[in-house]
């Protein structure tokens, strides 16, 4: 019935979480809130693990991408899963770190890690630095040399491939900030000079060709392209890299109109590529990485707002305005995502109304959605926006000095809180 099997709605009409009631969360965290099933997140995870352990053989690992949500109870559950993480900042890396995340399972990325990043990654011995230019790999070699280290590294390539999603989350073609092209040569230039440094262990490639991908097709198209780039560098160059990370950009359900590929399938679907291909061209079959961020966590969140005012404009349309917005969710302002809405507290009734939910935010473009479905509310009620638990709160920030809310994740039907919201006097804790 619901965009995520951990959503369901009690004997009151009320819409739960893992069995938790969403207008009592309300009640006891306050608004906005975002709430997590534990269950679910936990779910994904093992699902993902033993779907890599199924299609290559225990030849595998799976790195959450922190960057969809980090925070330290995110990576203990990651590391009590038995999965691998990926960064993207000095900031999650740290976050990990303080959680007790093993670095040798830390794969560091980012088109443009500072000095000061990458000093701090080789430091505390993270498993890989993903490397994305040519002047970061001359960086990183210098670093390692001072620090007496041997760093071992992945190279991320963009295949050239045309996923099909939003422009601003498409990666893998030639047009884009991230990695070395495969077409211009960029690519092989940059692993003989990997290959010539000696505080570098180039040990494999990596690519990520997007985000919210649906179709299968692109995912198989970019590992038949990578494998074929390692065999040439095997040819022209006699050697043969251990590891191959696919990346991430398994699509979600945001409406229950989405119809994402289960990722089991894709899983199979590449694996079959990876293996025939390493075949076709005489490689060994590599060690695979994969990277789910939103898959892990994105549909496995709520948010929850009180309605505040319900104005409606006579034949222009109806505005319920609520207590958060662009703050902790500036993914509609940012690319018009869709999402689904109800009301918490009336869950069992028709959505009859069409309506434009709207934040608090001194700026017009702060919606969370137009022209949704929803059912008659007025002010008080509980909205519920589902499917808010990726890149949402990491993309969160303080405009008009509105404070980060706080974030609860519900394990055997109890909530806890994982994430403390933010005060007024944390707005003024920088300031001098
Ligand atoms: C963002 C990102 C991911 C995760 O993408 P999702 O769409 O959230 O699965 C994985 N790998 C890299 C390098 C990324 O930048």
């Amino acid at each position: 019935m619901y965009v995520s099997d951990c959503l369901g709605v009690n004997e009151k009409g009320h819409l739960t979480v893992s069995g938790c009631d969403t207008v009592d969360l309300a009640k006891e965290y306050g608004t906005p809130v975002i709430v997590y099933s534990e269950d679910q997140i936990r779910q994904n995870c093992r699902d993902f693990v033993s779907s890599i352990d199924e299609n290559y053989g225990g030849n595998g690992m799976v790195l959450y991408a922190s960057k969809a949500f980090c925070c330290k109870k995110m990576c203990r559950i990651c590391k009590e899963e038995g999965m691998g993480l990926d960064v993207v900042s000095g900031g999650e890396l740290y976050t990990a770190i303080d959680a007790g995340f093993p670095t040798e399972k830390i794969y560091f990325h980012g088109n443009n890690k500072t000095v000061a990043e990458l000093v701090y990654a080789v430091e505390h011995g993270v498993g890989r630095v993903v490397v994305d230019n040519i002047f970061e790999l001359e960086r990183l070699d210098k670093i390692a040399h001072d620090l007496g280290k041997k760093v071992k590294i992945l190279l991320r390539i963009k295949p050239g491939i045309d996923a099909h999603t939003h422009d601003f989350i498409r990666t893998g073609q030639i047009d884009s900030k991230f990695g070395f092209a495969l077409e211009t040569g960029e690519a092989m230039d940059a692993v003989v000079k990997a290959i010539s440094f000696t505080n570098i262990e180039l040990v494999g490639l990596h690519c990520h060709i997007g985000s919210q991908i649906f179709d299968i097709d692109p995912f198989e198209l970019a590992a038949k392209v990578m494998l074929e780039f390692m065999a040439d560098i095997k040819q022209d160059k006699g050697i043969e890299f251990k590891e191959l990370n696919l990346g991430g950009g398994f699509g979600i359900k945001y409406l229950k109109t989405d119809a994402p590929r289960p990722f089991t399938e894709y899983m199979k679907k590449v694996a079959c590529v990876v293996k025939e291909t390493c075949k076709a061209l005489n490689l060994d079959m590599p060690f695979v990485l994969i990277e789910p961020g939103r898959s892990i966590v994105g549909a496995a969140a709520v948010t929850l707002y009180t309605v505040g005012a319900v104005k409606k404009i006579p034949d222009v349309r109806t505005y319920v305005s609520v207590d958060g917005g662009m703050t902790d969710n500036p993914r509609y302002i940012l690319y018009q995502s869709k999402y689904e809405i109800l009301c918490a507290n009336k869950a069992n009734e028709e959505r009859s109304e069409t309506v434009t939910v709207a934040g608090k935010c001194c700026e017009s473009g702060d919606l969370v959605q137009e022209w949704a479905p929803l059912q008659k509310v007025e002010p008080g009620d509980i909205l519920a926006v589902l499917s808010t638990g990726a890149y949402n709160y990491s993309m969160a920030s303080n405009y008009n000095r509105v404070p980060r809310p706080p974030v609860v994740m519900v394990k055997d039907s109890k909530p806890e809180l994982a994430i403390r919201g933010e005060s007024f006097s944390d707005m003024v804790k920088n300031d001098l």
